[in-house]
């Protein structure tokens, strides 16, 4: 894909480091780092957010510095307690701690403070436009804006309507405060922005304590001044709004003032990155909840089988830059199997499965075969698995009529039934509507493995399952949350979850919830946090295995 844009090294380069070396250098801060990580709790974080928190987090961490957690709670009608409480799991859960947890919504009485100070300084004012109004009189990006005829009235007239705003004598959209700073800039956010708003709305923090609230761009620098940040991090749509952080501290006379510094956001492939957009799945019932495991959400990615030590590698992967771009959602499955790779334990698991019937083999007897957990990791043990006469084969590792290169099952093939022995198959018998009923093979006792046997090669090895012991298993097999439709549009995949039954040994029934497994041959598995229960086995599909990730193309 054109769009898409991956890193050039596994660590790449952090300008923001750049500038705070140099501030140590000038002592700008003196030897101070204090960042903080502001969601507005309107809904649940997602990988885009976890890029923030490990920018922030980790940065702190780099020079010995801080990082709040602060709630950026200053818009009370679409904030929400579950918000809060699922975001400090999410942070925690990534591996990072705050140093402070905080709410901008503490701060209301001295952003109220700081408001009257602008005031009697003679840089702010209550203006009576309606919306309409003001509207037409921010004018456009080519032209420049008219002066409010309440620009100019005096500032105790304004304090006075100020003061009946807190007091909730006015309506809502009856009057606003507004900064006096310049209606010809051609930053059109410097054109006398609002500052404060009524809302007759309680507050999920402060209850029904203000019907007035600060507008974000005011709030913010105010936010991060009484922390005492040092370098405030925000996404690049803030560039044009730096002009105003930098205004309102500067009139307040806030000494030693934080500095906004601008990345880019991070934008996925196949997924979608905005709360509101997710929310509205969420609402329309199109996925199961902020943690169904197609959405991009960190509880979504918890819940699919992702770890933290993929998402923090992933995230240094992407590195943080000043140009917007797409990253291919296949580097996060990257992530994710380089870090289950060496910690998981194998099962065999079939899908679709075919029955096989080893006519040569004794029809009471079970061999216990020892298969390795791990074979890139020989001190992760092995486990006995039973083989019998009857086993389970994967749908996929039979041909009746073998393509090309096929190496697996055919009539009068022979392969490696992988830990066992060499089987060929003989026959494949047919129900009367003309699937496969099963297969009629035989098995060489001389082949088995581990047995001493070296002898002649095969070129197929193919995993099973005992049919006696086999454990019925549901396995959820997710697809991309967002496909593009024929008009080029990102639209919600119709084919996101398909819900498959399958056959696994039997050590999967001792499989807890939030365990993972590699299913051989499939991919990577987790059995469902909320689904599984005693004998019921829900997995999820975290990743399968073949890799689209193509390092040597980037
Ligand atoms: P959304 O548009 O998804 O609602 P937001 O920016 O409104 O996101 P906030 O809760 O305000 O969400 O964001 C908290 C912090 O996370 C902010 O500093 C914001 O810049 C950052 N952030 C949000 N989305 C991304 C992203 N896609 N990539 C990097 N940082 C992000
Ligand atoms: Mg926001």
């Amino acid at each position: 894909m054109s769009e898409t844009k991956a890193p050039e090294s596994p660590v790449a380069s952090n300008f923001i480091h750049n500038i705070i070396d140099k501030d140590l250098e000038t002592q700008k801060y003196g030897n101070k780092v204090y960042t903080r990580f502001p969601p507005e709790p309107n809904g649940y974080l997602h990988i885009g957010h976890a890029k923030s928190i490990c920018l922030n987090f980790t940065t702190a961490e780099k020079y010995n510095g801080f990082c709040n957690l602060r709630y950026d709670d200053t818009n009370p009608v679409k904030e929400d307690v579950e918000y809060v409480d699922s975001i400090e799991e999410d942070v925690k859960w990534l591996g990072f701690m705050w140093t402070k947890r905080l709410f901008a919504s503490d701060y209301f009485g001295t952003m109220f403070d700081c408001a009257v100070k602008l005031i009697e300084k003679g840089k702010a004012y209550v203006c009576q436009l309606t919306p309409e109004e003001m509207k037409e009189y921010r004018g456009t990006l080519t032209e420049p804006g008219k002066e409010s005829p309440y620009r100019n009235r005096p500032a105790a007239e304004s304090l006075k309507l100020f003061n009946e705003m807190k007091e909730g004598l006015h309506p809502e959209g009856a009057m606003v405060l507004r900064a006096k700073i310049d209606m010809a800039s051609p930053n059109i956010n410097m054109r006398d922005p609002i500052l404060y708003r009524i809302a007759h709305q309680s507050h999920h923090n402060t209850g029904d304590d203000w019907c007035i609230y600060p507008m974000y761009d005011y709030a913010h620098p105010i936010e991060d001044a009484i922390e005492g940040i040092t370098h405030s991090i925000c996404t690049l749509e803030f560039e044009d709004h730096r002009p105003l952080y930098d205004w309102v501290l500067q009139e307040l006379e806030w000494p030693n003032p934080p500095q906004q510094i601008e990345f880019a956001r991070l934008n996925l492939t196949n997924t979608v990155m905005s709360k509101r957009y997710l929310k509205a799945l969420v609402d329309n019932g199109d996925v199961e909840g902020w943690d169904d495991p197609r959405m991009p959400t960190i509880a979504g990615l918890r819940r699919r089988g992702y770890t933290p030590e993929a998402i923090r590698d992933f995230c240094d992967r992407i590195g943080v830059s000043k140009a917007n771009s797409t990253v291919d959602i296949s580097l996060l499955e990257h992530c994710i199997r380089e870090d289950l790779k060496e910690k998981v334990q194998s099962r065999n698991v079939v899908e679709n499965p075919i029955k096989v019937i080893i006519t040569n083999y004794p029809e009471d007897q079970t061999e216990e075969m020892e298969i390795e957990n791990n074979k890139e990791v020989p001190e992760m043990g092995s486990r006995m698995v039973p083989f019998s006469r009857e086993l389970y084969v994967d749908g996929e590792d039979f041909q009746e009529f073998p393509e090309k290169k096929y190496f697996r099952l055919f009539p009068g093939n022979e392969v490696r039934f992988k830990g066992a022995y060499f089987i060929t198959c003989n026959e494949a018998v047919k129900n009367p509507d003309g699937s496969i009923k099963e297969l009629l093979c035989t098995y060489d006792p001389e082949t088995r493995s581990g047995g001493g046997f070296e002898g002649r090669k095969v070129k197929g090895t193919i995993h099973w399952v005992d049919a006696k012991t086999a454990v019925e298993i549901t396995i959820r097999a997710y697809n991309h949350l967002m496909v593009k439709n024929e008009e080029g549009e990102n639209i919600m995949n119709p084919d996101s979850l398909n819900t498959i039954k399958a056959f696994a040994e039997p050590a999967i029934l001792d499989a807890q919830p939030g365990e993972r497994f590699q299913f051989f041959r499939h991919g990577y598995y987790i059995a469902d946090a909320k689904l599984t229960a005693g004998t019921d086995k829900v997995f999820n599909r975290i990743v399968d295995l073949k890799s689209s990730y193509k390092p040597n193309q980037l």
